[in-house]
């Protein structure tokens, strides 16, 4: 039986993945029902305008486990195991209902959030990931997709959840990774995080399937949130044995529980590839062949850039957040072939660029000095702007002055934003089996 939750939480506190681990241990631990899989922590769209954070939704299996069991947590001192398959048996859904409403009745924020719950032995159609993480979905459709496959639903407030809901159950992982979360003790909850950052240093360096921990660069820790929510940190990572390898090596102040979910994070799939002008529409992120046309650098903040598509001029930008990887868009030039990655955004109409792909770049050149007269070896003079050159003397022309090939900068391959900086969905250039051709120093001073 799978169960889905989203929209508990707010700015102000709570979270989504907490509630899931407090389902896990009342169904597991009071009901007997075992779990099946790894609970998932499914991000859907990142574009959408009502999301909280990280548009996260989470889904779990509860039935009764067979095949291989794994250690894959602990919940208040009780230790979690996932199963890899369950029998033909299906737990009552209306007593899991039951179990989890006043969980979610208490860890909800009342004021900021439209919480729902979805139960069903059928999972919904794969079409509605596409939709759901790609797209805006449209509630009555998502309604109908409810019905059809004879799914529970629990709604707060409006209960836009269950969109989450519904789209997260529909997951069936083509690319997935993991991220082990860590909780606050309650009476912790707001307070400042206390941990080690040499031991998460560590751990980075040597979980090699681990992502998006340390910038190495900055020395910056990123797995820590600046929330007050009740997460102590995520570790992430393609293998979740070098995760719980990180656990033993991440040092922090006591915590309450911690748990392997199985993500769709860093795997790139909120980005469309293939797409008509007519679904080339906001609140969706798209991937973007083009020429550059202009750069244009606004002092101390953000770079936009135009981009010469074959759906016409769209304008790309890098905001000051993404802080050094503006440099590659200062360093491209006019001419240069690239694919942007990233949100189209509504007003002002632009493409918000998480990830750049330069293809080639041309060559750029300098003027020396005006051309010297084969004639007489005078330098020539200018005939007006962009009319050329010619000699005074003898009356020679040339339609160029003496240039100079100027280094680029920039050079073709694949370029990220910082970790601090990257989406959640954002696949790494590390997961990718690329790296920055270019490291940029944090020299933009001007
Ligand atoms: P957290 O990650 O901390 O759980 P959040 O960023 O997921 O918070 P929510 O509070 O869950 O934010 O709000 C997202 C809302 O958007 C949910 O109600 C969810 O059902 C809805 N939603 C998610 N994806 C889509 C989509 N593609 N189209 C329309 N609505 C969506």
């Amino acid at each position: 039986m799978f169960v889905a939750a989203d929209d508990t939480d707010s700015m102000r506190g709570n979270c989504t993945t907490f509630l899931a681990t407090e389902i896990i241990h009342e169904l597991v631990f009071s009901k007997g029902l075992d779990l099946i899989g790894f609970p998932r922590l499914v991000r859907l769209n990142p574009a959408i305008p009502w999301k909280t954070r990280g548009n996260g939704s989470l889904v779990m299996c509860f039935g009764k486990g067979t095949g291989t069991k794994r250690f894959i947590g602990q919940i208040k001192g009780k230790d979690v195991f996932s199963f890899e398959n369950k029998t033909d048996w299906e737990p009552d859904r209306y007593m899991i209902l039951e179990a989890i409403k006043p969980l979610v009745q208490r860890y909800h924020d009342p004021t900021d959030s439209d919480p729902g719950i979805v139960i069903s032995e059928i999972r919904p159609s794969y079409d509605f990931y596409r939709y759901g993480v790609s797209r805006v979905a449209d509630r009555d459709v998502i309604e109908k997709e409810i019905e059809r496959i004879g799914a529970l639903k629990y709604e707060i407030g409006c209960g836009r959840g269950i969109i989450g809901c519904t789209c997260g159950m529909a997951w069936i992982p083509r690319d997935r990774t993991f991220e082990l979360l860590s909780y606050r003790p309650e009476e912790r909850w707001g307070t400042e995080r206390i941990f080690d950052r040499d031991s998460v240093v560590e751990a980075d360096s040597l979980l090699k399937s681990t992502f998006n921990s340390y910038e190495e660069r900055t020395g910056k820790i990123a797995i820590f949130p600046g929330t007050p929510c009740p997460v102590m940190y995520g570790f992430r990572g393609d293998d979740p044995d070098e995760l719980i390898r990180g656990h033993d090596i991440i040092k922090t102040e006591p915590q309450d529980r911690w748990l392997v979910f199985e993500t769709n994070q860093g795997t790139d799939d909120h980005i469309i590839t293939e797409y008509t002008q007519e679904e080339f529409i906001p609140n969706s992120s798209y991937s973007v062949e083009g020429i550059v046309e202009s750069v244009n650098r606004i002092r101390g903040g953000h770079t936009f850039l135009v981009l010469d598509t074959k759906f016409g001029k769209l304008t790309c930008a890098a905001y000051e957040p993404s802080r050094e990887f503006r440099h590659v868009l200062d360093w491209l030039t006019k001419g240069d072939r690239i694919v942007v990655l990233g949100e189209l955004r509504e007003s002002p109409r632009s493409l918000n660029i998480e990830k750049i792909h330069v293809l080639e770049t041309v060559d750029e050149y300098q003027k020396v000095s005006n051309p010297v007269c084969t004639e007489c070896g005078r330098a020539m003079t200018s005939v007006g702007k962009g009319k050329g050159y010619r000699c005074k003397r003898c009356g020679t022309k040339s339609e160029l002055p003496v240039l100079k090939k100027v280094p680029r900068w920039i050079v073709p391959g694949w370029y990220e934003p910082p970790v601090s900086a990257r989406r959640h969905l954002s696949k790494p250039l590390k997961r990718m089996g690329e790296v920055q051709p270019v490291e940029f120093v944090n020299c933009r001073n001007q």
